[in-house]
């Protein structure tokens, strides 16, 4: 159980709710969403907030425009999909998130009508977590609900200052969110493998450092597994290895071996000369990389003992993909992770922008327990680390 008072205590009826959601959803050049998975996993939120009667004002960033208003980071095509996806609501666009205009739109909103505030990064104020600002944004409503997991990392006006002029309470995917993620720290079923691949080690020396202790084992893939093979004399060829972050691996896999954990590395990779589309590859034992070739992908003799160890796990935490996922030659060891995930008899959870969209990709999304929304959030919340936008939430009493 989360110790957090929940949205289900307050009364919403008749009340202006402001729900910080995370809205920031790819765009194409046309201002087409590519993808509205954040916009779908806040409905649950905000279905229960309109169903209420509340009057609801929902706040997101959109983008980095850096405090200027860029037409290019409009949150207007987020207000036409949600509009679609509530075909029985009225879902009204607001040109501003402060000022007399906005005030005016959020005095007219009838119970059960959902207002959704333009960019608040088109204010330099919003990311200098301004107190001027969040007292404006904090003006408009009664209530303050943080739905936005993947911004919690950040200590902004509308994850942070609005906090202490509001009372606070998480959303229903903010809930989710600290309920997966935190049992994965406080009591994961054991076996508890964590699966870390993606492009560097550097980005996340925290979480596998966090995971030695946590997790029963670490299985490694990707580029970072280089950097962890040449920490241990191997020669990787044109591979992506952080020179620099060798005797951090080398002291990672020390005190590992120290607490009685496994780190398991490939034992055979996928090369190829060139990082494109139907290049000539093959498979190589990782002492057998020569000369101009890179490890792109884990090989098949790594797929099979990854997934052996990971179809006894009873909780699987996986962030980053095993190779280079988006060309489909180097797809085969993240293909093979999320698919013994998706067929585990475990709590499996996934984060990190890429390894789920690698999820998404395949389709095996529905079989995943646990798809977070936050990358880097998911990330620092895993290192341990209090995140600003779940420290403003109020305990229970
Ligand atoms: P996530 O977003 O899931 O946290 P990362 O951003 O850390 O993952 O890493 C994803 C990137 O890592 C992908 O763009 C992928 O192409 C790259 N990558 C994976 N394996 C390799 C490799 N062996 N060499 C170079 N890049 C790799
Ligand atoms: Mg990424």
């Amino acid at each position: 159980m989360l110790n957090k008072v929940s949205l289900l205590d307050q009364k919403v009826a008749g009340q202006k709710v402001f729900v910080r959601v995370d809205f920031n959803v790819p765009l194409d050049k046309q201002q087409q969403i590519t993808d509205d998975t954040r916009v779908r996993k806040s409905l649950k939120t905000i279905e229960y907030l309109v169903n209420e009667g509340a009057r609801v004002i929902l706040a997101s960033h959109l983008g980095r425009p850096k405090g200027q208003v860029k037409p290019e980071f409009s949150l207007k095509p987020v207000a036409k999909r949600l509009q679609e996806l509530l075909p029985d609501r009225t879902v009204k666009m607001a040109p501003d998130c402060i000022g007399t205009e906005v005030e005016a739109m959020v005095a007219e909103l009838a119970n059960g009508e959902i207002l959704l505030l333009e960019n608040l990064r088109f204010h330099k104020a919003e990311e200098a977590n301004d107190s001027v600002f969040a007292e404006q944004l904090a003006s408009l409503a009664e209530l303050y609900v943080n739905d936005a997991f993947g911004a919690a990392h950040r200590a902004h006006a509308s994850t942070h200052g609005i906090a202490s002029l509001l009372p606070t309470v998480p959303g229903f995917l903010m809930e989710q969110e600290l309920k997966m993620l935190g049992s994965l720290l406080s009591e994961p079923i054991r076996p508890f493998w964590a699966v870390i691949g993606g492009a560097k080690i550097s980005d996340k020396i925290g979480v596998i450092d966090t995971l030695i202790d946590q997790a029963d084992g670490l299985i490694i893939g990707g580029g970072m597994a280089n950097t962890f093979l040449k920490a241990q004399g191997y020669e990787l060829g044109a591979s992506l290895v952080e020179q620099e972050k060798t005797s951090e691996a080398k002291q990672l896999l020390e005190v590992a071996v120290a607490k009685g954990k496994k780190i398991l590395l490939p034992v055979d990779v996928v090369v190829a000369e060139e990082v494109k589309a139907g290049t000539v590859t093959k498979v190589v034992p990782v002492d057998g990389i020569e000369g101009e070739w890179k490890a792109l992908d884990i090989g098949p003799k790594t797929i099979e003992s990854y997934a052996t160890v990971l179809r006894g796990a009873k909780t699987v935490f996986w962030n980053g993909p095993m190779g280079v996922f988006e060309i489909e030659d180097f797809r085969k060891g993240t293909e093979a992770v999320a698919k013994v995930l998706s067929e585990a008899n475990a709590t499996t959870v996934v984060g990190g922008g890429d390894s789920v969209a690698a999820i998404e990709q395949l389709g095996l999304a529905d079989r995943i327990s646990h798809i977070s929304t936050g990358g880097g959030a998911s990330l620092e919340f895993m290192e341990g680390k209090v995140l600003p936008g779940v420290e403003v939430l109020q305990d229970k009493a």
